[in-house]
C-alpha cells in the first residue's frame, strides 16, 4: 500500500493564514518542509482521504488529476477535512467528461447532518454520498475500510479508519485524542503496519481532542501493550499546528530519537 501525504497541517495551516507567531514567521522565512497545508492523503495513487480547502493546490502541486478520482473517504466534517463546495465542481459546466462516472464520497452520518444538501440535487448523477457505520467493514474498490470512532468533536460523529489492502494495514488515526475504548477493543490483537498520528499539539500535551508528540509516544505504548502494534509498526506524525510550537527540524529530532517519522507535505510511505 502506498500512502502519500498531500497536506500535514491542522485547520489554519502553517503558517497560520492570519498568524504572526514565531513558528509561522519561521515557516514564512524558511519555506520547504515548514510550510504545511491542510491534511489530505492519497492511497495507491487513487483513493483520497479527506478533502480540505487545499485540495485544489494539492492536485496542482503533486500533479494529480482529480478527474481520475472515484473514491474519497472523509474522516469528519471539519472544514480542514471536508470542503463540499469544491467537490460540487465535479459536474457540468465546471467539469467535462464526467458523464456516467460517479464520484463516491464516504464518511460518518454527521456529514449529512451538517451538510444536508450535499451533494446538491443537480449533481446527484455525479456525486454520491455513502454513510458509513462505525465498526462495519466495507469493500471500497480495492480497499477494505473499517471506520472506528474518534475522540474529537463532542457535537458530531468523527472517524478514524483502519484501511487494508493486500494484507497491509494502515491506521488513519486523526483527528483524535486517545482512541475511545471501543476503538481500542476493535484493534486488540490486530497488528497494524502503519499509524498516522494526530500531532496537532506538538510539544504540548492533550489527548482529549488531538494529541501532542508525547501523547503519540504513549499511544504507541498502549497499542503495543494490546498487541495492535509491534517493533515493525511505523508511526508517522502528522496534522501539525503552529500552536504545537515545533519547527519541522525540531519535530524531526523528537520523532527520530523515539523511532517515529516526522511527516511533511509530499511525504510518501510504502507498507
Ligand atoms: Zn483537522
Ligand atoms: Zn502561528
Ligand atoms: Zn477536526
Amino acid at each position: 500500500m502506498k500512502i502519500k501525504l498531500l497536506g500535514t497541517a491542522a485547520a489554519e495551516g502553517i503558517p497560520g493564514i492570519f498568524c504572526n507567531c514565531d513558528i509561522c514567521t519561521y515557516a514564512r522565512k524558511h519555506g520547504g518542509k515548514d510550510i504545511r497545508t491542510r491534511s489530505q492523503a492519497i492511497i495507491n495513487d487513487k483513493y483520497l482521504v479527506d478533502f480540505p480547502m487545499d485540495s485544489y493546490m494539492h492536485s496542482i502541486n503533486f500533479d494529480i488529476n482529480f478527474y481520475d478520482i472515484n473514491h474519497i473517504l472523509i474522516t469528519h466534517p471539519h472544514g480542514d477535512h471536508f470542503y463540499p463546495q469544491e467537490i460540487e465542481f465535479r459536474c457540468p459546466p465546471y467539469a467535462h467528461g464526467q458523464e456516467g462516472k460517479l464520484l463516491n464520497v464516504y464518511g460518518p452520518g454527521s456529514i449529512k447532518e451538517l451538510f444536508p444538501d450535499f451533494p446538491s440535487k443537480q449533481n446527484q448523477d455525479y456525486i454520491k454520498f455513502h454513510k458509513l457505520n462505525a465498526f462495519e467493514t466495507y469493500y471500497i474498490d480495492e480497499l477494505q475500510v473499517t471506520p472506528m470512532t474518534a475522540l474529537h468533536s463532542r457535537d458530531f460523529e468523527c472517524f478514524v479508519y483502519l484501511i487494508e489492502h493486500e494484507g497491509k494495514k494502515l491506521l488513519y488515526g486523526h483527528d483524535s485524542g486517545f482512541f475511545p475504548q471501543e476503538t481500542m477493543n476493535y484493534l486488540k490483537n490486530t497488528i497494524v503496519d502503519c499509524v498516522l498520528c494526530d500531532t496537532t499539539y506538538g510539544k504540548k500535551i492533550d489527548g482529549n481532542n488531538h494529541m501532542g508528540v508525547l501523547d503519540n509516544f504513549q499511544l504507541r505504548n498502549l497499542l503495543v501493550e494490546q498487541n495492535s502494534a509491534d517493533e515493525d509498526t511505523k508511526f508517522i506524525l502528522t496534522h501539525l499546528s503552529h500552536n504545537g510550537e515545533l519547527t519541522h527540524k525540531q519535530l524531526e529530532r523528537m520523532a527520530r530519537d523515539n523511532g517515529f517519522i516526522a511527516a511533511y507535505d509530499g511525504y510518501e510511505h510504502e507498507i
